[in-house]
């Protein structure tokens, strides 16, 4: 039953942490924020942002089965047809 100890101390560590630290206090002055997070490409499915247009890639496979997506504006399609009519749409190349 020792490992049911070692898991309980473990669970416990947190808890005795913020016991001893005192609680940040509470700023009033405003935070810089002028540093943006640089996240460029967004779901337009559910709003999500992402650093990459390889992470909004994966989150598109993964959360919205969606296998194709636009480079261009980051909306996922489940078929390359759709895709295809998007980029015919939405961004359209310009004629020679
Ligand atoms: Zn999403
Ligand atoms: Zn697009």
């Amino acid at each position: 039953m020792k490992k049911m100890i070692v898991v309980a101390v473990a669970l416990a560590w947190p808890a005795l942490l913020a016991a001893q630290m005192p609680p940040a206090p509470a700023q009033s002055q405003p935070a810089a924020q002028e540093a943006k997070p640089v996240m460029t490409h967004r779901c337009e499915k559910c709003n999500e942002t992402f650093k990459s247009a390889a992470a909004a890639k994966r989150h598109f496979v993964k959360v919205h089965n969606m296998k194709y997506y636009c480079a261009a504006c980051s909306e996922g399609f489940k078929t390359k047809a759709e895709m295809k009519e998007h980029m015919k749409t939405v961004h359209p190349k310009p004629a020679k």
